[in-house]
């Protein structure tokens, strides 16, 4: 799929999800929130359903949970232009409610057809709803910060999903909030080892050519190291080579990829 068929296929699923009235929730809603990011990421980030600013405005994380997220990206170098947004369910609960099985059942479609026309490497999931769909047996305070392959019948052909806490429940708990912090920071070495996982012996080429320049420069030390965190967590970047590299920003854009135009990164679904 070309860039431009990419975009226009979420394009067209975003039409279908402002129309959509599958379940109950169209009934409450002021706007629908279909996603938004970037076409051509590797990542893309899955909350659970829109909240109350996200329903005025018809956008993603836009509220203090939006604000946190995006702080969080910016930990790692990231603006959330360069990702992909998105939540299991496109239409607010009232009153922020838990959505019923039947709502996510009757949206899930649209995420998994997201998800085949992004085709990303990295899975992040933000809160238990979001995990549940891609880890039903996972426990997000037991399973948040570790890296698991993805059912292909989610729509993402090969992936890896990343658990985290919702960002809302990071700013109720101090706890969670240092627990998220160290989780985001090693969201970069969980790319390489998506990237690795695609294509095991290209990847990691790639991703060097993407970062040494970065350590050449001398601006890792401005960019923060996952290394201690990918170690708290346990999860699986075991070289001393993967460590060195996680020390610098790892670049959301395929290694060799000119850097898109930031008036172009934006699209709005
Ligand atoms: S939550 Fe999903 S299935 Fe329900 S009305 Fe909104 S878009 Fe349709």
């Amino acid at each position: 799929m070309t860039d431009l068929e990419r975009a226009a296929a979420l394009e067209t699923i975003a039409g279908e999800v402002r129309a959509c009235t599958r379940c109950r929730l169209h009934e409450t809603r002021t706007q629908a929130v279909p996603g938004e990011g970037n076409p051509d990421t590797e990542v893309v980030f899955v909350g659970e359903g829109p909240g109350m600013n996200e329903d005025r405005q018809g956008r993603p994380f836009v509220g203090r949970a939006g604000d946190l997220l995006t702080r969080h990206l910016g930990l790692i170098g990231w603006d959330r232009r360069d990702v992909f947004i998105t939540n299991v369910v496109k239409c607010r609960p009232p009153e922020n409610r838990d959505p019923e099985p039947d709502e996510v059942a009757a949206c899930y479609p649209y995420l998994q057809r997201q998800l085949e026309a992004l085709d990303p490497a990295l899975i992040v999931t933000l809160g238990r709803h979001s995990m549940a769909r891609f880890l039903p047996d996972a426990r997000i305070s037991r399973d948040h910060g570790t890296l698991r392959s993805v059912d292909p019948a989610t729509g993402a052909r090969r992936a890896l999903v990343y658990p985290m806490f919702h960002p809302a429940a990071a700013l109720r708990s101090p706890d969670v909030a240092r627990q998220s912090e160290e989780d985001i920071r090693a969201v970069p070495a969980m790319l390489l080892e998506a990237r690795g996982y695609r294509e095991p012996s290209e990847s990691m080429v790639a991703a060097s050519a993407s970062v040494v320049p970065d350590l050449a420069g001398g601006s890792a030390a401005e960019t923060p190291s996952a290394t201690g965190a990918t170690a708290a967590t346990g999860a699986t970047v075991a070289t001393a080579l993967r460590e060195e590299l996680v020390a610098a920003t790892v670049a959301v854009h395929p290694a060799g990829e000119p850097e898109p135009d930031p008036a172009d990164q934006l699209t709005l679904f």
